[in-house]
């Protein structure tokens, strides 16, 4: 993953601050990278690096060809080290190095996560993920080299605040008498949690959340998502990449529900049963996350088509989104005052079987065939 200026998400005011400061020689040797979730704080703080290092600058990007930029793209430059929370896996040192090889591979996949999603990767269950006092001795070792082919050492320590006061200390002491050309990035979430001598020593790069503008025209591009959905979509997440997907994600599985729906509405309609058993042989290959997911969507739409029919279509009162609300204009007439509650009770305990690990080719099966019996 090739992580040049122009691959983040908005943040031109930060990035052009950090190009000048390039360009008029005054890179400040220790630097906080903080901002909130989402905000891309980490993506920056790469894209820095790789700015910094590149051979072969143009205006103001990275190459993204250069020897230094191919190496980047697989992070594996020699000049370039990360540090971050790990997890004590029980046998010698506990030390970031360990986790080198998934680091890179996680971080290329992409540079905007969480650090839960981080420390569920390197499987953690319940501990909490540490920068562990041995992790000092690697940081002054790999410091105490020269560099190999860059100008710059680059030190990128994400999420510092979860640092062992010890490796702080150590720390502290490499800031305040810093190897020749080294650079320190921290990247952190919650600056205040920082040892303040260190903060104090470092200059504070505050990143904000990504503009509404710049988040919208991402995802409409990057997702293929349409005017009105993109901005709705950039003004919940409030600037949270993070927040932004799971709202996408969620938008997908509902379109993905709503098919299921609405075929299997019509085939207990026209009471088609071979084609009602095939139906319940495709949702039983779902997960049961999605199964439940699909129950739960199908009592909501039912719900809500019942508040339209007996409101006489009084689309105020309910929440569809345009496909459903497009289904639900003649569907609405099947659902009333004498199948809601079978419908509903029929729905909540096919949910609670799959909830409890039933069978779900039985389940789906048999709810099938009773909404084909509700269904007049
Ligand atoms: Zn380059």
């Amino acid at each position: 993953m090739l992580m040049k200026f122009s691959d983040i998400i908005g943040q031109d005011e930060i990035i052009n601050k950090l190009i000048r400061s390039v360009k008029e020689e005054r890179v400040s040797h220790a630097q906080v990278f903080a901002g909130p979730e989402g905000c891309g704080k980490l993506a920056l703080a790469i894209a820095f690096a790789q700015y910094v290092s590149c051979e072969n600058r143009q205006g103001n990007d990275s190459c993204g060809v250069c020897p230094s930029c191919i190496k980047y793209s697989k992070l594996i430059h020699p000049d370039l080290h990360f540090v971050f929370p790990v997890i004590n896996r029980g046998s010698g040192e506990t030390v970031c190095d360990n986790f080198i090889s998934e680091w890179r591979d996680f971080v290329n996949k992409s540079a905007y996560f969480r650090l839960n999603s981080w420390l569920e990767q390197i499987g953690v269950k319940n501990q909490q993920g540490l920068i562990y006092a041995s992790e000092a001795g690697e940081i002054i070792k790999k410091l105490s080299l020269k560099t190999y082919e860059s100008d710059f050492k680059i030190m990128i320590i994400w999420i510092p605040e979860r640092m062992h006061h010890a490796t702080a200390n150590k720390l502290l002491k490499l800031i305040e008498e810093p190897p020749d050309k080294t650079l320190f990035l921290l990247v952190s979430e919650e600056p205040d949690l920082i040892l303040p001598t260190i903060l104090s020593r470092c200059q504070f790069v505050r990143i904000p959340a990504i503009s509404r503008q710049a988040l919208k025209d991402h995802i409409k591009t990057q997702y293929n998502l349409d005017e009105r959905k993109s901005d709705m979509i950039a003004h919940l997440s409030q600037g949270n990449y993070l927040r932004a997907i799971e709202f996408i994600d969620e938008n997908e599985s509902r379109k993905v529900n709503l098919t299921s729906f609405i075929e299997l509405m019509r085939l207990a309609y026209k009471k088609d049963i071979p084609f009602l058993a095939e139906w319940s042989e495709e949702i039983a290959t779902r997960g049961r996350e999605g199964q439940k997911g699909f129950l739960s969507f199908s009592l909501s739409q039912l719900r809500e088509n019942y508040i339209l029919n007996i409101t006489g279509g009084n689309d105020k009162l309910v929440f569809l989104e345009g496909s459903e609300a497009e289904f639900a204009k003649k569907f609405r007439y099947y659902i009333n005052n004498k199948n809601i509650s079978d419908l509903d009770k029929e729905f909540s305990s096919a949910y609670s079987h799959i909830a409890a690990n039933g069978n779900p080719k039985i389940i789906f099966l048999d709810l099938a065939l009773k909404v084909s019996g509700l269904i007049q």
